[in-house]
């Protein structure tokens, strides 16, 4: 039987296990990938470990997040990580240079290569034929320390696209079908693999859009095969030796065939609040538009911001909407400036922005209260743009021009028909990408070669070895798709506290229930009650960090997002899973007590835990956890775990 180009991969850095699905694997790491809030644990716990040295092919830390600077705390943060890429022999991107996943692509992101990454969107570069991974920050540790990184082998589905895309129908679209037939839970535990003729009918950069945004999808990753375009892109990037062909086995057998012919689709939207609310975006045009943001790790490159740019040209945006573009990375800022670009957009009435993740996390360019602000990100979680009450549409660059153009939602085909000389502007990648490397400093060219570290980084918690009575109050009972912006908000007053984690703890969960931290500190010990998907979203293992430093011993949710389980199980907090009935039945303040011991439990393999409720009922939940994962679990978490088998070895 022939292989997918998923297991050709996997099996070319496979060090444990056997390939099959929902067996766990182990697999060597070529290149990682952190940013700035998830970056000073990923280096304070490299130094815990006792590690001196980054053992992978390439490693780098960029800075992104977080670049405005208010007071001390960013800065220092970033002279932190700046003199930890220097000590341990990471590439540092400076504030300013641009998101990870668009500096990465560009510089270092290569066919067939392993990538694993501190932030949800790290599988961007599966568009360039790299399957990469987002994972907890810990396991970023680790996987620099030269460890394999484990896995359970998803399914891999094959993704058939058929046909070409109509004018006005962008890659975007692609992934917002996908979002609206499978929803942000239809990708979990599952490969997306790309095939089928439509595939090169797409640049790749249009490809590493569909591949960024499968993240809400819950998938794994997502992956195409390598071609003419990949090699196209590569040169143009002066990177032209790197490219390799790859391709699936004729015969390869996939667990699920998924069909989306490019020719039917036309432009979307994702409506407020979740990325999976699709609808055409003739459904809901007419509304006004007070605010536009084109940029993004999705849709921030020189690529997505030329049609834009295109469709201004000579124009003037609406009064009343404000237009904002941030580019991804310095170097398209920087190309599009030397080719004119950004003067006619500023001409249009633009607000040009430092290429950064700013307004996707809530910092800077808070949308008014209640109003519609049309967005090229990928996420429009509420609350996420930094206000509660805000209503954020997704959609492609062209869609975000038009109402920029319009002041509202317009298809912008129908724009087309009214505006004289506005066409599709279609997809162009440029001669040549040729941006400067200044701010993107190489291990060779450190300028520090110790750490520093300000009083804005703090220690790392470390949590003692699971206990055998595990018993308290159930301290928060919260719905379905709880995301990691509920659990820790990344908005720029909470962010900054990200390397003092005591301080960054009194805002856990704060979106559900401001009382919370207060409450679980006092209860010292308790548990988390979710519906399904708890702890989508991002991969901020603070999420998990914050709730352990407060002293939460166990969650129980119907089911848990990939990331967030493995944070869990890194922070030494048992993820346990309830059907729908018990979830239903346990209240808020109930007592809740798992029965059995639950150390030598996790420890012996033991997949059924009794829970006594109230004293007054017991109820069965389920530990679905390799050995592995069990054995970290019982050490308390990942650095514990880590220490101990150092010291057996
Ligand atoms: Fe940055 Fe937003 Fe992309 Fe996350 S999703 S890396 S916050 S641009």
């Amino acid at each position: 039987m022939g292989q997918t180009l998923t297991e050709k991969i996997l099996e070319d850095h496979l060090v444990e296990g056997e390939l099959e699905t929902g067996e766990e694997i182990g697999i060597e790491i070529d290149q990682v990938l952190t940013q700035d809030t998830t970056g000073t644990m990923v280096w304070l716990q490299f130094e815990a470990m006792g590690l001196d040295e980054v053992q992978t092919e390439i490693a780098a830390q960029y800075c992104d997040h977080q670049t405005y600077q208010f007071d001390f705390k960013n800065t220092d943060d970033h002279r932190f990580l700046r003199s930890a890429a220097g000590t341990f022999g990471a590439h540092f991107s400076r504030p300013g240079n641009g998101i990870c996943h668009n500096v990465h692509r560009e510089n270092f992101a290569a066919p067939g290569k392993t990538l694993l990454g501190s932030d949800s969107h790290t599988p961007t570069p599966g568009g360039l034929g790299e399957l990469a991974i987002g994972a907890g920050g810990i396991d970023i540790t680790v996987a620099m320390g030269g460890a394999p990184y484990y896995v359970e082998m998803p399914e891999v589905v094959n993704v058939r696209l058929e046909g070409e895309l109509p004018e006005w129908a962008t890659a975007k679209d692609v992934i917002l079908e996908m979002l609206r037939r499978l929803t942000v839970k239809g990708g979990v535990g599952k490969i997306l693999e790309y095939t089928g003729p439509g595939v090169e009918t797409l640049t790749a950069p249009e490809r590493m859009t569909i591949t960024n945004m499968g993240t809400e999808l819950g998938a794994t990753t997502s992956i195409f095969p390598t071609d003419h375009q990949t090699e196209d892109y590569l040169e143009r990037l002066g990177r032209g030796d790197e490219y390799v062909e790859l391709q699936p086995d004729d015969d390869a057998e996939y667990d699920d065939e998924i069909v989306v012919d490019l020719s039917d689709l036309e432009p979307l939207v994702a409506q407020p609040s979740m990325p999976d609310k699709v609808v055409p975006v003739s459904e809901v045009a007419g509304q006004d538009v007070e605010q536009v943001i084109v940029g993004s790790c999705t849709n921030g490159g020189y690529e997505d911001i030329l049609p834009v740019a295109k469709m201004l040209e000579g124009r003037e945006i609406a009064m009343e909407t404000e237009t904002i573009v941030a580019p991804g990375s310095k170097q398209a800022s920087e190309m599009l400036a030397r080719d004119g670009w950004v003067a006619e957009m500023m001409a249009a009435g633009v607000n040009f922005s430092e290429a950064t993740c700013g307004a996707c996390i809530g910092i800077g360019h808070v949308p008014a209260s209640d109003s519609v602000s049309m967005r090229t990100f990928n996420r429009n979680f509420e609350g996420r743009s930094g206000i509660e009450d805000d209503n954020v549409f997704l959609c492609s660059p062209e869609v975000a021009a038009a109402a920029a153009i319009a002041g509202e939602i317009v298809d912008p085909r129908d724009l087309e028909d009214e505006l004289e000389g506005l066409e599709a502007p279609g997809v162009e990648l440029p001669d040549e990408y040729d941006g400067s490397k200044t701010d993107l400093i190489a291990p060779d060219e450190a300028v520090d070669d110790e750490l520093i570290k300000g009083p804005n980084i703090g220690d790392v918690p470390i949590r003692d070895q699971l206990s055998s009575d595990i018993s308290g109050e159930a301290l928060l009972k919260m719905e379905d798709n709880i995301t990691t912006d509920h659990i820790i908000p990344a908005t720029q007053d909470i962010l900054m506290y990200r390397s003092n984690v005591p301080k960054l703890s009194e805002f856990t969960l704060s979106r559900v229930d401001d009382t919370f931290a207060e409450r679980a500190l006092e209860a010292d010990g308790g548990f988390l009650v979710a519906g399904e998907n708890y702890g989508q979203g991002s991969s901020r293992e603070h999420a998990a960090l914050c709730p352990m430093y407060l002293g939460i011993e166990g969650v129980l949710a119907q089911s848990f997002a990939r990331i967030h389980r493995a944070n869990l199980f890194n922070f030494g907090i048992v993820p346990l899973t309830i059907d729908e009935d018990t979830y239903e039945n346990i209240d808020q303040g109930d007592e809740i007590e798992i029965v059995d011991d639950v150390y030598e439990a996790v420890a012996s393999g033991q997949e059924e835990f009794t829970v006594r409720v109230n004293d007054d009922y017991e109820v069965t939940a389920t530990l679905d956890a390799s050995q592995r994962e069990r054995d970290i679990l019982a050490a308390g978490g990942k650095l514990s775990w880590t220490k101990e088998q150092a010291q057996g070895s």
